[in-house]
């Protein structure tokens, strides 16, 4: 199978489907990760808190964790990448040329603009195609007053270390998303979403479509 995970930033997919990214790989199928933004941001004062050359650098070295090489990283704005034509375009023509099988993408009612903006984003740009699945809000900023409604449950048992050891590749970010209570954090919810299927971790998903094909199992 071929996969597309769209983020809007370098940190986004491997905390929300790291895992199940990692185990594709391990069982050979094909990922590729297309990021929205270089990812670098400033505070509400200006000052640079992040420079897109560390957070493309520390971002790639997190995807490398993960064992994917497949790594595409667009330039829009890290805060504002909103549901308009430009990204949709941006989106397809990644789509047209991938030709995934299976596409990741933000939750739409995430609280972070960009999140929400990718993922309506990608629900436009994915109009033809037949299998889509959200990834869950990304916790500490993407917290939602819509209740997240796990549909497709990947058990990630073997991968946990490489998700965990991918977050930790997220240098500039682990002391301001609050250090071993953020690790702590990502990786008691792959336990709670592990313990809700009978397995000791797992990722959970929303499903926007999904094509089923009699002889074929969704097998990762
Ligand atoms: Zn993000």
């Amino acid at each position: 199978m071929k996969i597309l995970a769209v983020g809007a930033h370098l940190d986004d997919i491997e905390i929300a489907c790291g895992g199940t990214l990692a185990k594709a790989v391990e069982n050979g199928h094909e990922v590729k990760v297309l990021i929205m933004s270089k990812s670098g941001y400033t505070n509400k004062e200006g000052n640079v808190q992040r420079s897109d050359e560390i957070a493309v650098q520390e971002g790639t070295n997190a995807l490398h964790a993960l064992g994917i090489t497949d790594i595409e990283i667009l330039d829009f704005p890290t805060k504002d990448i909103p549901w308009r034509s430009d990204v949709v375009n941006a989106i397809d023509v990644c789509i047209d040329k991938y030709d995934p099988d299976i596409i990741f993408t933000h939750h739409p009612f995430d609280t972070h603009q960009a999140h929400a903006g990718v993922s309506n984003a990608t629900i436009a740009a994915a109009r033809r195609r037949n299998t889509v699945f959200f990834y869950e809000p990304i916790s500490p900023s993407g917290r939602s007053y819509v209740a997240f409604k796990p549909q497709l449950y990947v058990d990630i048992s073997q991968t946990i270390d490489k998700k965990v050891a991918s977050l930790r590749e997220h240098k500039s970010e682990y002391h301001k998303f609050g250090g071993e209570d953020w690790v702590e954090g990502v990786h008691a919810r792959c336990s709670f979403r592990g313990y809700e299927i009978g397995k000791k971790y797992a990722e959970a998903f929303e499903v926007l479509r999904i094509e089923m094909e009699f002889g074929k199992k969704f097998n990762l």
